[in-house]
This record gives C-alpha cells, sequence and structure tokens, in this order.
C-alpha cells in the first residue's frame, strides 16, 4: 500500500483569489497531500493553531488586521517553532529578507510560483523547522546537563585527548583553588601534580584510558595555595559516534576528610588513649603476627619483654591518681624512645605493658631492657621541684617455633618477670627456655 504523505497547511490570505492559487497549486502536488484551512484575519490563527495544529502556515503579509513585518513578527510569536512561509507580492528581495530575519522560514513571492516552487518550500520549511526543533531540544539538554555538572558536588574536568582542559565545574575550582579560566588550557597534571605518585602510575592510568577504559584510584594532588589533599578520581575517555576517543571526563571526590577520619577510628581501635601505645587487643593481634613469622622463618627471633612498674600504687596512695596517669604516660613515653621502626610496644593493662623485638635474640633484648632501666632513673616524672622517682621489673622471653601458640612466649616473660619481683624488683629475669 502507497502511503502518501500528508501535510495540514494553514493558509492566512484574505484575498480569495491568490488564496484560491494557492489552493490549486498544492492541489496539483502528486504524491503529497495537502489538507488546507483557510483563514482570513490573523485574529484566527491562535484558534487554528489550538483546534487544528498545521505542518506549516503559508502567511500573507497584507491582512486586514495586519500588515508587513508586523505580521510576521505576530505569526511567529504565536505559531511558536512551527515553520512560516511567507506570501509577499512584493518583488523585492531586501523585504523578504526581512520577514526572514524576522523568523520566517521562507518567502514565495505571489504569481510567480508553481505547484513545484511551493511544494518544495514547504517541505524543505517543514524539514528545516523539524532540524531546528532537533537542535533546539538537544541545546536545551546540553544546558541541563551543563546546569547538573555545575550543581554536583564532584569535581568534574573535561579535557581534550592531549589532556588540556575544556571545562571545569565549581567543585573542581574550590577543590583545587584554581578556576575556570586559570585551568583553561592547562594540563590537569600542570596543575595538581604533588609528585606524591610514582611516574609509573601516571603510565599506568595513561594505558588504561587510551585502551578505552574507565581509571579509578586514589591520588594525592595539590592545591594551588600548595596544601595536599587525597581524591579518588575516575577518569573515562569518551568516544565520537566513529568509536575515536575526543575527550576525557575526570571525576573528583576529596576523600582527605574520610582518609583522617579512617585515621582516627583506626587509631581509636587500636591504641590505648592513656599512652598512645598500642592497647591490649591490638598487641595481641600482632604477638600473633610476630609467632607467624617465627614459625615460617627460620632465624627470626623474637623477644618478647613483660614490664611492671614497682609499687605503682604508693604513687596513687600518696600523690593521686591524676600524678599516677602522668607517669604512666611518662614512662610510656621513654618506652617508645627506646623502641626502633619494627619494635611494638602495648599497654596490657593498669601499669602493665609488653614490648616485642623482632631480629632480636634473647639476650641483645637484655641491652634494651638495661637502657630503659637507665632512661627511667635519669628522667624521673617532675611534680614541681620533687622527682618521682620509680623502677620497673622486666622479665624475658624468647619466642619459639616449638610454641604451641604466641601466648606461649608471653606467659614464661610473666613468669621471669615474677621472678624480678620476687628477687626485690627494679630488675630483669630471663625465662628458662621451655624442654
Ligand atoms: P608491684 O611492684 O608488685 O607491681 O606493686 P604495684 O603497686 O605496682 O602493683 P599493684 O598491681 O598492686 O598495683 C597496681 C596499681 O596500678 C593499682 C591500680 O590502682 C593502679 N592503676 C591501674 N591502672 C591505672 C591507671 O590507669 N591510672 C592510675 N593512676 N593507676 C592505675
Ligand atoms: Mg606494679
Ligand atoms: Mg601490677
Amino acid at each position: 500500500m502507497n502511503m502518501a504523505t500528508s501535510y495540514r497547511v494553514l493558509l492566512i490570505e484574505d484575498d480569495p483569489s491568490d488564496a484560491h492559487l494557492v489552493r490549486s497549486a498544492l492541489r496539483g502536488a502528486g504524491e503529497i497531500r495537502f489538507e488546507i484551512t483557510w483563514v482570513t484575519t490573523m485574529g484566527e490563527v491562535e484558534q487554528q493553531l489550538a483546534d487544528n495544529p498545521p505542518a506549516v502556515l503559508l502567511l500573507d503579509l497584507s491582512l486586514p488586521d495586519s500588515t508587513g513585518i508586523e505580521t510576521v513578527k505576530t505569526g511567529r510569536h504565536i505559531a511558536g517553532a512551527l515553520p512560516i512561509i511567507v506570501l509577499t507580492g512584493h518583488d523585492d528581495t531586501s523585504f523578504a529578507l526581512k520577514a526572514l530575519e524576522a523568523g520566517a522560514q521562507d518567502y514565495i513571492i505571489k504569481g510567480s510560483f508553481d505547484t513545484d516552487s511551493l511544494v518544495r518550500s514547504i517541505r524543505y520549511a517543514i524539514s528545516r523547522a523539524k532540524l531546528e526543533q532537533r537542535l533546539q531540544k538537544s541545546e536545551e539538554r546540553d544546558r541541563l546537563l551543563v546546569s547538573a555538572l555545575k550543581a554536583v558536588r564532584y569535581g568534574v574536568v573535561i579535557t581534550d585527548i592531549d589532556a588540556k582542559i575544556e571545562w571545569v565545574n565549581p567543585a573542581f575550582e574550590k577543590l583545587t583553588g584554581y578556576s575556570f579560566n586559570e585551568a583553561y588550557g592547562k594540563n590537569p597534571s600542570e596543575l595538581v601534580k604533588s609528585g606524591e605518585q610514582e611516574e609509573v602510575f601516571y603510565q599506568d592510568m595513561w594505558r588504561t584510558v587510551l585502551s578505552g577504559e574507565t581509571w579509578c584510584g586514589k591520588i594525592t594532588n595539590k592545591r594551588k595555595d600548595g596544601t595536599l589533599y587525597t581524591e579518588e578520581l575516575s577518569i573515562t575517555p569518551v568516544t565520537d559516534d566513529k568509536g575515536v576517543i575526543r575527550h576525557f571526563v575526570g571525576i573528583k571526590q576529596d576523600i582527605t576528610e574520610r582518609i583522617q577520619l579512617q585515621g582516627q577510628l583506626w587509631e581509636m581501635a587500636t591504641m590505648d588513649f592513656l599512652t598512645s601505645l598500642y592497647n591490649r587487643r591490638h598487641f595481641m593481634d600482632l604477638l600473633e603476627k610476630e609467632f607467624a613469622r617465627v614459625q615460617r622463618f627460620e632465624d627470626h627471633n623474637v623477644a618478647v619483654l613483660m614490664l611492671d612498674i614497682d609499687y605503682f600504687k604508693r604513687v596513687n596512695d600518696g600523690y593521686g591518681h591524676a600524678v599516677g596517669d602522668a607517669l604512666l604516660k611518662n614512662f610510656s613515653m621513654l618506652v617508645r624512645n627506646n623502641l626502633r621502626k619494627t619494635d611494638i610496644a602495648g599497654r596490657l593493662g593498669g601499669e602493665e605493658f609488653s614490648v616485642l623485638l623482632p631480629d632480636t635474640p634473647i639476650f641483645a633484648a637484655k641491652v634494651f631492657a638495661e637502657r630503659l632501666h637507665l632512661d627511667i632513673k635519669n628522667n624521673p616524672l617532675m611534680l614541681g621541684d620533687v622527682a618521682i622517682a620509680i623502677t620497673v621489673s622486666i622479665g624475658i622471653a624468647a619466642m619459639e617455633v616449638t610454641d604451641s601458640n604466641c601466648d606461649a612466649a608471653l606467659i614464661r616473660a610473666d613468669n621471669a618477670l615474677y621472678k624480678a619481683k620476687e628477687a626485690g624488683r627494679n630488675r630483669v629475669e630471663f625465662a628458662i627456655k621451655p624442654s
């Protein structure tokens, strides 16, 4: 079945003979059918548009209620996006051009058109109006997308294929300290590279995005004012309709605060709040890890020390709990000052501490204990002019491959500590090697 194309035409023409010419020309069009509604004044147009929306308006410029360019302007105003073809008696191109400027899609000079030229003009005006409408829609959509991108909290940066910045949103400006104008045309690395990442990090990033994949990762960058911040960054390549990468879109989220918060939570979960040494729970985790290493590597020695402040109760009783606390802090600081990077110290409770010295044979641990004794003697807590001297008893044991669990060495060190207390305190005792 041959489906004929059909267009509804609104003809606004007050002269019946001109209207007749148009109607008969359109009636002669072969495969296209035109449904023509004819009105004679501008006043009727609005109603017709509402009742019978046409595909095109054919508009005579001298009507009883409107003449000249005003007619086009009014027509344009009420017809919205519908195409308007002006019927003009003037054989005057400059007037016709004015009509186009005022919003007409085309013009036809009365008396000099035939079926073909009229049909061609109508079809052209309709397809042009459709294109314009699509363009307008896509411009509207672009404006909408830009507004959305401007509103998001994430920093957005769009670059060309050479990573030159073409657009950034306000969140990017806020995050980096660089304004759109300062960023425009620059490579993001020129602006925010901090030197915190190795070159291979950036090579991997480029390899990923140039292969058409999205790259995601954490990256530490530098603001305009020189301060560092950590962001979660994703970079997505954007291709054209032929699949060629034309742009990169980077989305940035500042996670500095989140990382700080994670650090604080980690501290709260693992540290003793008074002394800032590891708490018992975390210390026991680390003890277990060290024991695993002792079992795995034959030559891995770990010395385990138990420390207990002598007659600590007297400090509390004599000076009060707050002084006792200050003393625990002072003692912990002295312990910490004697640690190497790999050593581990924890407060197991009250005035009881434990230290793990990896890669340390049991007798080498004695050096640590003696140094600590000396430091404690030389650095008493000062209460005004009064020095509050303390001593500490220490028991030392070695972790053994043959131990059945990580607690075994701790228990031996505790027994050695008990011996030190028994033997008069302020001394170091060693655990006997298990048989
Ligand atoms: P010893 O030489 O046998 O170890 O004697 P000591 O007095 O040190 O031992 P004891 O275990 O009898 O007393 C420990 C005291 O430590 C008792 C408790 O009140 C005090 N203590 C425990 N935790 C804290 C704390 O967090 N702050 C303070 N100020 N005192 C604490
Ligand atoms: Mg004690
Ligand atoms: Mg005690």
